[in-house]
């Protein structure tokens, strides 16, 4: 019998074992050691998480604004105290690097923070007079009780990219985090309880597509939100859709960079070298195609190519490793398949990652930075999401050739560009379909106070996470047209 950690939910205020349920091993991808078993929850499970945020929702609604966001300070100090402690959750359960975990929290505190400004952000509007003596306006109400489903590349930051808004709100949330990296959630549920967050306001349920069925199923859930690959993405949109809630699902990436001969070469090979390979390129906002316009796409590859080779690939607690492995012996199958794919699509390999062994961490599922040039618009490897760290080049003309390029693909996610050429800079973003956009940045991940704005195949719906978007996303608006004295009607 294993000795792993069983993991449960938390309902109602309290830990919960499901009466019956199917148990998955939560595996540490570096050491392929087992760290936990994961419960996929049944819909009876489900149901009993669904009336438990029920139940807490008419008195959770009714606490005033400033109130409810006390409880948000105290979950905020106690991530800040445990941050360490949950970093390491995250690199033991996920593999990313211990550094790219604490980031990963910092953008979850990040959040809480500003769902903290709901007193402010979170007020309607009013005009008076919109008639003699008529006054309308509009008030902002919570939906009730609402889902959070989320992926395994950010077990500790995506949640909260809904969470603190969801309560902050007025809102009652059940979350279901990935059953691959459920370790962090379960952690951050000890910090909600000690928190003092009323019973039944923030629920936990661990699970799979069954789990996640339920949640959509159950007509007590009003809102769902949902970040993971494109097909599910779609998938939940359709089918929350249908059953009446209202819904808000980000997809799956495959972004790209140009570079413009006028960039800066030294500072885009090490700010791309961190967009491709951190985090194993499991990000949605890794860079994996770059688009290197004339003369830049030479330079760029040969520097890329020393940036792959030199790069610390190792165990991510370890001091010094710069890229950890990936999640899974299935995804690295994946990622090295696609790699065999584009190479046979006459992609030409200038660093190959495949076949990688870690001196002391033989059992990870490890791979190298990889690079490939010469990718063809079309082929799998252009059209695919790899997730993995793999860089594919090609070489343009000019920048219009690369915005036509870019423009043709399926996903929206993150496009950037490399200049030192305010017009190609102003051209690029003014053009490009994609909804969060770089300029001389790797990562254009949007701050907690602006949305994170995937486009095309990467979002389904209208609002995004975070900020402002969040506060529309967790309240309907009620509009109030009111009429009183006889006399104010009258004209003066
Ligand atoms: P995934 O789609 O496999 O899983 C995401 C969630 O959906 C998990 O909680 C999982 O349990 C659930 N799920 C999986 N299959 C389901 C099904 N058939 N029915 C119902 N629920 C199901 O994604 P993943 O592999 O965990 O995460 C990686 C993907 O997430 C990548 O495509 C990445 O680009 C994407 N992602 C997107 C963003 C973004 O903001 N756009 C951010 C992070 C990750």
């Amino acid at each position: 019998m294993s000795k792993a950690k069983i993991l449960r939910n938390y309902i109602g205020g309290a830990w919960h074992t499901p009466a019956q349920a199917e148990y998955l091993d939560v595996v540490n991808p570096a050491t392929a050691q087992v760290l936990a078993r994961v419960p996929l929850s049944p819909p009876d499970e489900v149901a009993l998480a669904v009336q438990a945020a029920e139940e807490a929702y008419p008195a959770w609604r009714r606490t005033p604004v400033e109130d409810r966001i006390q409880y948000l300070f105290r979950l905020k100090y106690l991530l800040d105290e445990h941050i360490d402690e949950l970093s390491r959750l995250i690199t033991e359960e996920n593999g990313k690097t211990f550094k790219e975990s604490k980031g990963e929290m910092k953008r979850a505190i990040e959040n809480v923070e500003v769902a903290i400004g709901a007193p402010t952000l979170m007020q309607g509007g009013t005009n008076e007079d919109i008639a003699r003596g008529i006054d309308e306006y509009m008030f902002r109400q919570p939906l009730g009780v609402t889902a959070v489903i989320s992926p395994f590349n950010f077990p500790g930051m995506i949640p909260f990219w809904f969470l603190p808004y969801a309560v902050a709100t007025g809102n009652t949330v059940i979350v279901k985090p990935s059953e691959r990296t459920p370790m962090t959630m379960q952690r951050v549920m000890d910090l909600v309880e000690e928190a003092g967050f009323p019973k039944g306001v923030i629920n936990l349920v661990n699970g799979a597509a069954e789990t996640v069925n339920a949640l959509l199923d159950h007509p007590a859930v009003k809102a769902v939100s949902f970040v993971g690959s494109t097909p599910v993405a779609k998938y939940i949109y359709a089918k929350a859709a249908q059953n009446g809630k209202r819904v808000l699902a980000q997809g799956g990436a495959k972004n790209p960079t140009v570079i413009m001969p006028d960039a800066d070469m030294e500072m885009t090979i090490r700010i791309l070298a961190d967009s491709a390979f951190g985090n194993a390129g499991q990000r949605c906002l890794a860079t994996a195609l770059v688009i290197g316009v004339g003369e830049a796409h030479d330079i760029f590859a040969e520097g890329i190519v020393e940036a792959a080779r030199t790069r610390k690939v190792g165990y991510g607690l370890e001091e010094g490793v710069q890229m950890g492995p990936v999640i899974s012996p299935k995804a690295k199958a994946r990622i090295e398949g696609l790699i065999a794919k584009g190479i046979e699509e006459g992609a030409k390999v200038l660093y190959d990652g495949r076949g990688a062994v870690i001196p002391g961490w033989e059992n990870g599922y490890f791979l190298r930075p990889t690079v490939l040039d010469g990718i063809q618009v079309g082929s799998t490897i252009f059209e695919t999401e790899i997730f993995g760290p793999v860089l594919g080049l090609m070489k343009v003309d000019t920048l219009d050739e690369a915005l036509k390029i870019i423009n043709g693909m399926r996903y929206g996610n993150m496009a950037c560009i490399f200049t030192n050429n305010g017009g190609h800079a102003r051209k690029f973003r003014y053009e490009v379909l994609s909804g969060n956009v770089g300029i001389n940045i790797g990562v254009a991940a949007p701050m907690a106070f602006y949305p994170f704005s995937g486009w095309r195949e990467s979002f389904f719906g209208t609002v995004h996470a975070q900020g402002q978007h969040a506060f529309e996303f967790y309240t309907q608006t009620k509009v109030v047209i009111e009429r009183w004295l006889k006399e104010w009607s009258r004209k003066f």
